[in-house]
């Protein structure tokens, strides 16, 4: 069933300045204050920017190649990636998370820096929800976003991110899969205070559907898994 009206957008803006950017920006950091479960997302995450940034290499280096990361968090992907000598872009809908992925890159590009290697090129950060980004990006990059719109509109984020890229998309997403679906129930039955916003799950088809729409194929895929932590990452190019 689908129970969507148009707030999706606003509740999880409101969720990722407050509450949820408390929650996330534990879960993506690196202090010992998370319990057993917050530790394990911890390590899945982990595990998809490990791979994300896998794909993102494998077709040779990202010195100079510009990638802009949708819904960019804390910078647990933007700042890796500017290390690679990549041109990034990161955008999220959360000032608060802004702000905080801002702290972390001056930090950890800047400080500390010795002479001898080049600077890297600080990521831009802006304030600004995926839906409204232009301009052109030799990759495009959204990790864990999908997670909070329904197909419904994750069909036309899929499209506007393909807009955007010249060469390459990675996307990933919670899988729907019989096993995750039926613990997502579970889950919905007890829900607890931290599951302030709903999670959508969406099927490597309906992705798969959404890309080929805007003449996008996927190209190569992942599954990243731990005990509380499932991501499907997909990489799409024009078909
Ligand atoms: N991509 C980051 C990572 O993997 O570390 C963060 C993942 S976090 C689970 C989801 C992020 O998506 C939050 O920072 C949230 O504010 C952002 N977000 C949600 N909806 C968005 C939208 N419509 N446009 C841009 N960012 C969005």
């Amino acid at each position: 069933a689908e129970e969507v009206g148009g707030d999706d957008k606003e509740v999880v803006r409101e969720y990722f300045n407050n509450s949820g950017f408390q929650r996330w920006k534990k879960i993506y950091g690196e202090t010992d204050d998370v319990n057993r479960v917050q530790k394990d997302i911890r390590l899945g995450h982990s595990k998809t920017v490990e791979n994300a940034i896998t794909m993102l290499t494998d077709d040779g280096s990202l010195r100079g190649v510009t990638v802009c990361d949708a819904g960019c968090g804390t910078g647990s992907l933007s700042i890796p990636l500017a290390k690679e000598g990549a041109i990034v872009t990161a955008t999220d809908i959360s000032a608060a998370m802004v702000a905080e992925a801002q702290k972390q890159a001056e930090e950890q590009l800047l400080a500390g820096k010795d002479d001898l290697s080049p600077a890297p090129v600080m990521p831009k950060f802006e304030v600004k929800d995926l839906e409204s980004l232009d301009g052109k990006y030799h990759t495009v990059v959204c990790l864990d976003v999908l997670i909070h719109y329904p197909q419904s509109k994750a069909d036309g984020m899929i499209a506007h991110l393909a807009s955007l890229a010249e060469n390459r998309l990675i996307l990933s997403f919670a899988p729907k899969t019989f096993y995750y679906d039926i613990l997502k129930r579970i889950g919905e039955l007890f829900p607890g205070p931290s599951k302030a916003t709903r999670a959508y799950l969406h099927s490597e088809a309906d992705v798969e559907r959404a890309l080929q729409k805007v003449g996008w194929k996927i190209n190569k895929k992942g599954l990243i898994t731990t005990q509380f932590y499932f991501a499907k990452l997909v990489e799409a190019v024009p078909a």
